[in-house]
């Protein structure tokens, strides 16, 4: 089986990984993330997995104590373990595809497009790849040279709209500089845009009583931390930092379809410190290092940090390490749970995209 047949640029991969690579990520095993055992506070449930839209979650199975809130002795935060959480996702995702396969004889299958020669971009993809082999999805790879024309991308991604073995499609961003984003990501039909990036998803996402056929993978799986973790949504006071098209506007979107009381600070917000202050929920996609101090932070507020940003580290053998947006030192006192980085949200986007996959494989077989 093979998408795109007859193009000699499509590549069927085989191998498999344990590890994520978002299209922010470095080839990074992420440290294990030890939590203890459940508790229940204001917002903490006891029952630890919910899934609030069929849209942004796939079907939760197990309460397993990894995924239970966890409380320290000490005043320190739960650690909201992206990395567990992932595995258990892919797991599950893994035993759905079986069970398709078995019923119907499909395989989901997943299409990247890589223009260029960057090797950042390459290293994503390869981990996207493995990552969907892990789980038995099907990936197939074009990649183009940098001084490929827009027609050309346009050309592939027609294919892949086309071609009933290819269930999601992929354009690796940023692409080069004489291409037209906007062309060719609204070039992925609707049905197929795993990434979620599509406007007209991203309009159904905003518009009461519209269901996207996808949510954005990265905002998805800061939702899908909150939900496994048992945090009460609705109701709250939640603030995004940034408002980015691929994290911050789709996670301000999600929380409050889950009903909580949204506020947006970006970079020209005044006082962004006083709002964040008021927040129980704070997801913070803004890239910059250590931005977000503990002073920043309500007490017992529930903190999800995107933010991936590299800062000099003469002890790392590559000379750098990974940080969050938050402080995690100061803000690992005061939260009543927060997400490391890396570890938290990183692995969740590629399991997200995953789901994401499985989903548009089971919508267009009619697979329930
Ligand atoms: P982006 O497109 O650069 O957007 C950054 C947002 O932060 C913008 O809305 C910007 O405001 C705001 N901002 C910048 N400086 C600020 C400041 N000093 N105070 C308040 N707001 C400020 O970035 P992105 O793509 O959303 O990514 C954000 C971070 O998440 C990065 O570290 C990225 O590596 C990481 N990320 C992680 C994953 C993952 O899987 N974990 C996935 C994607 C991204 P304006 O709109 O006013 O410019």
């Amino acid at each position: 089986m093979a998408a795109a047949a007859g193009s000699p640029a499509v590549t069927m991969f085989t191998s498999t990984t344990d590890y994520c690579s978002c299209k922010a990520h470095r080839a990074f095993r992420f440290p294990v993330v030890h939590v203890g055992t459940a508790e229940s506070n204001s917002f903490f449930r006891t029952r630890s997995i919910t899934t609030a839209r069929n849209f942004s979650s796939i079907s939760p199975r197990s309460s397993s104590s990894v995924l239970t809130a966890a409380m320290t002795t000490d005043a320190s935060a739960k650690v909201i373990d992206g990395k567990s959480v992932a595995k258990e996702i892919r797991d599950e995702i893994a035993a759905e595809i079986s069970r398709m396969k078995d019923s119907i004889g499909v395989i989901p299958g997943l299409a990247v497009i890589l223009v260029g020669d960057r090797k950042d971009s390459a290293t994503y993809v390869r981990n996207k790849k493995k990552s969907c082999e892990s789980v038995g999805i099907n990936s197939y790879e074009v990649r183009l040279p940098e001084d490929s024309s827009e027609q050309e991308v346009l050309k592939h991604i027609s294919g892949f709209n086309d071609d009933p073995f290819v269930h999601g499609i992929l354009v690796q961003l940023p692409l080069p500089r004489h291409m037209n984003e906007q062309n060719i990501l609204n070039a992925v039909c609707i049905e197929k845009d795993v990434d979620g990036f599509h406007p007209l998803n991203i309009g159904r996402l905003a518009m009461r009583d519209r269901e996207p056929l996808f949510v954005p993978c990265t905002p998805k799986g800061c939702i899908e931390l909150l939900h496994r973790y048992g945090v009460d949504i609705k109701g709250k006071r939640a603030v995004v930092i940034g408002r980015s098209n691929i994290v911050g506007m789709p996670a301000a979107l999600l929380l409050q379809r889950e009903d909580a009381t949204v506020s947006v600070v970006h970079s020209r917000t005044k006082n962004p410190e006083k709002i964040t202050r008021e927040a129980d929920i704070i997801i913070s996609a803004v890239g910059q290092p250590n931005m977000v101090k503990g002073s920043w932070i309500k007490p017992g507020s529930v903190v999800i940090d995107v933010g991936i940003n590299p800062v000099e580290d003469a002890k790392s053998p590559r000379g750098y390490r990974l940080v969050g947006d938050v402080c995690y030192e100061e803000a690992s006192k005061i939260a009543s749970a927060i997400t490391p980085v890396p570890g938290g949200v990183g692995p969740m986007t590629i399991a997200m995209l995953l789901s994401n996959t499985l989903i548009s494989a089971k919508r267009v077989n009619n697979f329930m």
